[in-house]
């Protein structure tokens, strides 16, 4: 098993993209800890899917906006597993809007949440990180960092942000050997793809040369192979996983 002895942190893991991750990363024999905000029964229920197949994982609450509640998570998990390997900023929340119509608000929630979050928890996995010289900061971005979306100015600019501040700390973090990668997931079938009218999901469809839309699986295997030692020269890269969305 490729993650046996490491330790992870999944951030937004109680559901879609982030429960894929993992679960998929106990299943390469990593203990987990799965992060959630407010859905402590979904997060539980994802431990439970872990011990089922023998895995090892714990739940762990915490607003990644919030600095306090970020590192009491992080004490919390180094209490129980003793250590950090994996990081995977992966939480993240849209309030989609035209620029003339968004509210303040709606632009600093998603700045905090998609952008002060991956900071916030960056830093603390990077405290420890760093004594122990190893380390993988996986960042989930989106195209939408890449290419820009109507309605989408302030998801842009947070997922864009992710994408300048991972390289950044990429080239900060490695002398240290720790590495930094970010995935920019498509358009991939979760709660947060599923409210979108049908006229909109066709529309997506056919800008996807593959097809299909992504499974959140589709990104769990690209994080399990950033996650591993198998990736070790690859730091600083975004990682499409977009049926060819944007090549
Ligand atoms: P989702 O809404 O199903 O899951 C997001 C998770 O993040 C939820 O569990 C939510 O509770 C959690 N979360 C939200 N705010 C949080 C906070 N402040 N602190 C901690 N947890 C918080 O969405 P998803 O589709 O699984 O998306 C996962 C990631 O992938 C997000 O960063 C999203 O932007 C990105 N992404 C998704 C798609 C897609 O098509 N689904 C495409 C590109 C990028």
């Amino acid at each position: 098993m490729e993650l046996e002895g490491r330790t992870a942190l999944v951030t937004g893991a109680s559901r879609g993209i982030g429960r894929a991750i993992a679960v998929y990363l106990a299943e390469l024999g990593a203990q987990v800890a799965v992060n959630y905000s407010s859905s402590e029964q979904r997060a539980i229920e994802v431990v439970e899917a872990i011990k089922e197949k023998g895995g090892r994982a714990i739940a762990v609450k915490a607003d990644v906006s919030n600095l306090q509640e970020v590192e009491a998570m992080f004490e919390k998990v180094l209490n129980e597993f003793g250590d950090l390997h994996i990081l995977v900023n992966n939480a993240g929340i849209t309030r989609d809007a035209l620029l003339i119509r968004m509210k303040q608000e709606d632009w600093d929630a998603v700045l905090d949440t998609n952008l002060k979050g991956v900071y916030n928890c960056s830093k603390a996995a990077a405290k420890i990180m760093i004594k122990k010289r190893r380390g993988k900061i996986i960042n989930i971005s989106s195209v939408v960092g890449v290419a820009g979306n109507a309605g989408q100015s302030n998801y842009a600019a947070a997922k864009a942000g992710v994408i300048g501040f991972s390289k950044a700390i990429a080239r900060e973090l490695a002398p240290r050997n720790i590495q930094v990668n970010v995935v920019a997931p498509g358009f991939i079938e979760t709660d947060m793809t599923a409210a979108l009218p049908e006229s909109i999901r066709q529309e997506m469809l056919k800008q996807i040369p593959l097809g299909r839309y992504g499974d959140p699986m589709d990104v769990a295997y690209v994080v399990g192979f950033l996650a591993s030692d198998k990736s070790q020269y690859i730091t600083g890269q975004v990682i499409h996983v977009d049926g060819g969305m944007i090549m």
